[in-house]
């Protein structure tokens, strides 16, 4: 996580649900077990579980909204206007505009950041 040092009772608590730390991996300055990863044991277990996720999450992350946080319930969202004369507006999350271009019935022409 984002500023937060991952001490060795981060990498035991990694550790009991299945995370292991690479042989040979360097901890990172200020992080240190920033990233354990899966062991071959856990890959083999969950094999089945991986792999739903792996269908699921792509089809579930672009709709999800950020959780209300302390700046007063705000989503970061954009706003994207198009070129219609007033130009319309839309209001969407960051990573629904990362999905592709939104194009606009009236005008033809994509939403972009007014
Ligand atoms: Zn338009």
């Amino acid at each position: 996580m984002h500023g937060v040092y991952h001490n060795q009772q981060f990498l035991a608590a990694a550790e009991e649900v299945g995370l292991t730390w690479p042989a040979g991996a360097k901890r990172l300055r200020g992080k240190g077990f920033h990233a354990p990863v899966l062991t071959a044991d856990t890959r083999a277990r969950y094999a089945e579980d991986l792999r739903a996720l792996k269908e699921a999450i792509p089809l579930v992350l672009p709709h999800l909204e950020l959780p209300q946080t302390p700046n007063r319930g705000r989503v970061d969202r954009l706003t994207l206007v198009c070129k219609c004369d007033p130009p319309r507006k839309l209001r969407v999350s960051r990573t629904v505009a990362a999905q592709g271009p939104i194009t606009c019935g009236v005008c033809g022409n994509d939403f972009t950041e007014g």
